[in-house]
């Protein structure tokens, strides 16, 4: 199927797991994971009117900005950063996904021009799976009282990965413990605008539209399978031959 006719029949899913929650689709961003794929396969998305990417490795992500940079698009980062790669990525992450330690918060900070502030999710391990980055959902309220300190991260929600293999209802209850903590942290912090819940996936993205997801992060069901790893849709730290 071509990515056109892949992204059409995935935004259809989306308008009705939407409409099945009493949702507004408008409400919910479809962000198209690009990890392994080419440039040119974005350049295809794009054309069928995507216009958030992400990747999750750092100099994949660079290498395909850096080819794409004629485009109106926002590139997202995914995956687990490395505190020296910061300095290059930080003027082109239009949303940060998976923050989980202060120390790349404080990297940040270091290289951050005067007045700059990154739009950062906290990446919650959700489901305790040991493969997993993230924080535990014990740790989200630390975590959250010292990145009130570092001025050049601009708190705006919470991110998570489903289970891997889950059943729906294991689905659902990962995403409801987000939005549970979500809910929790803004009521706590009420100057905070935290209205980001970036959750739901290729295999269960209709659950997380149902426990209020505001970004999904969709790759194999745009792009098609990626050729590596025996897991490779659960994002977890792979390696590339
Ligand atoms: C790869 C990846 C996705 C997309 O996975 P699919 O199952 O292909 O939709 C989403 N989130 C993260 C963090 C990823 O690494």
């Amino acid at each position: 199927m071509s990515i056109a006719a892949s992204l059409s029949r995935l935004r259809d899913e989306i308008a009705a797991a939407c409409a099945a929650a009493g949702r507004d689709p408008t409400a919910v961003t479809l962000v198209a994971v690009s990890k392994t794929h080419p440039a040119e396969a974005v350049r295809e998305a794009h054309a069928a009117g995507i216009r958030h990417f992400a990747e999750n490795r750092a100099q994949e992500f660079l290498a395909k900005a850096q080819i794409l940079e004629d485009l109106d698009l926002s590139w997202h980062m995914v995956g687990s950063l490395q505190t020296n790669k910061v300095k290059l990525l930080l003027p082109r992450i239009a949303l940060l996904h998976s923050l989980d330690r202060i120390e790349l918060a404080q990297a940040v900070e270091r290289h951050a021009l005067e007045g700059f502030r990154l739009p950062a999710l906290i990446q919650v391990n959700t489901t305790g799976e040991e493969t997993k980055s993230g924080v535990a959902p014990a740790g989200v309220d630390a975590l959250v009282d010292s990145l009130r300190r570092v001025r050049a991260i601009e708190l705006r929600g919470l991110m998570t990965i489903g289970p891997l293999g889950g059943t729906e209802a294991e689905n659902r209850r990962a995403f409801a413990l987000l939005r549970t903590l979500r809910d929790r942290l803004a009521s706590r912090h009420p100057d905070l605008s935290l209205g980001v819940l970036s959750m739901g996936m290729s295999d269960d993205f209709p659950e997380a539209i149902i426990e209020g997801a505001t970004h999904l992060r969709v790759g194999s069901r745009v792009f098609g399978e990626r050729d590596y790893g025996p897991q490779p849709s659960r994002g977890e730290r792979l390696t590339l031959p």
